[in-house]
Order: structure tokens, then sequence, then C-alpha cells
């Protein structure tokens, strides 16, 4: 007797849930989502509420720096915060996690913006409202630096080699070169010179090379 092969999907539909979740994650495809859905399962409860716990107050318990826009539990936050650093130079990233991964380094001893912004169009950025936020921050906080330092400023862009960063590093330097000319240096990682380069997946060493050979734009 032949057996009807029954090929109606049995999983569970909360667990389900929870790969299809997993997948929007950065990184994690379709089988790495089911081997963490697992790995959850199989985790006590008291790890699971604590997990749940931790996600509820993600959002809560953060706000965005009102000087450097990175996201914080202090606005300022403990950079800014810090009057020791120098103020001569800022390096400009795209996402807080850039500027988490470069303090731990140890090789910027100045100040940071993040300059968090999702690009839709490339030719409609200047006129973007989301894009004149973050700008109008940069600026401020750029006059800042150089009203308190009396020196010139190096400005510095850890960006990736991609069509959206570099699109957006043109539009920001010309902003600040219209504003700021005679003032600042700008300048950019070494990693950002390479096309196709992206900073989300460097090393720590490449990172530190990339900043010391950092070239003049
Ligand atoms: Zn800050």
């Amino acid at each position: 007797m032949n057996i009807p092969i029954n090929s109606k999907d049995v999983t569970p539909r909360i667990i389900k849930e929870l790969t299809n979740t997993l997948k929007l994650i950065p990184g994690i495809g379709p089988k790495s989502a089911r081997r963490i859905a697992f790995f959850l399962i199989n985790q006590p409860d008291s790890y699971l509420k604590n997990f749940a716990n931790i996600l509820t107050k993600l959002k809560s318990n953060l706000i965005r720096c009102s000087f450097c826009n990175v996201v914080s539990e202090t606005d300022p936050c403990s950079i800014c915060a810090d009057e020791q650093r120098e103020k001569n130079k800022i390096v400009i990233v795209r996402h807080s996690l850039h500027l988490f991964a470069l303090e731990q380094i140890k090789i910027h001893s100045g100040y940071y913006f993040v300059f968090d912004y999702q690009i839709f169009s490339a030719s409609e950025i200047t006129n973007d409202p989301e894009y004149k936020k973050p700008l109008k921050m940069l600026l401020k906080r750029v006059e800042y630096l150089l009203k308190e330092s009396n020196e010139k400023l190096e400005i510095i862009f850890a960006f990736s080699a991609n069509f959206e960063d570099e699109a957006l590093l043109l539009d920001i330097k010309k902003a600040l070169t219209e504003k700021f000319d005679g003032k600042i240096v700008i300048t950019r990682f070494a990693i950002g010179l390479q096309p196709g380069s992206d900073i989300d997946f460097v090393d720590e060493f490449t990172l530190e090379q990339s900043y010391k050979s950092r070239q003049k734009t």
C-alpha cells in the first residue's frame, strides 16, 4: 500500500511567526532563523522572560543625544558630555553602531556625529525634510566645535563606498563647505575609498588602519 506523501507544513504557527520575525534581522537567513527559534524553545522560562523584558525596554530606555544623534541613555551622551576630548576632530558615521565600534578600538579622541538618514532617491536628498533635520544638527555641532577650539576642524567621514553613502557624502560636504569654507578640512576613511567597501563588515584592525590612513576629500 502506498502511503500518500503529506506535504502540509506541520510547523506550529507560533514557531512560524517567530522565524518570520527573526528573518527580518540583517544577516539572518531562513535556516538561521529556524535554528535561533529552536534554541529559544529549548531555553528555560526564566531566560525567555528576561529576553522578552529586555526587548520591551529596548526602545523606551534609549533616547537620541541632541548633540551627536547617537542612541544613548542620557542626553548629552557620555562622549558629548566629556570636555576632555579633542575639539578639533569630528567623525561622521552613518549609524550609532559604527560609533560604538570606533569607540571600542580607542583610535579617535575627538567627537562624533551620527548622520542617520535613509536615502530613498539620491536626486531628492537636499529637499527631503528628513535629511534637513540631521544636517541642521551637524551644522550646529560644527559651529560649536569651531568656536570652542579656535582652530581648523577636521571633519572625518566614516562612510562606505556604496551609491547611497557616496551621494549623501557629496551633499553633506557641499553644505559644510558652503558654510564653513576655510575653517574646516574634510577627510574620509580609507575603507570608503575602495568601490563596494562596506564599513559594516570590517574588522577592528581594518577600521583602525582606515582611520589612520584617512585622506583629504
Ligand atoms: Zn552625543
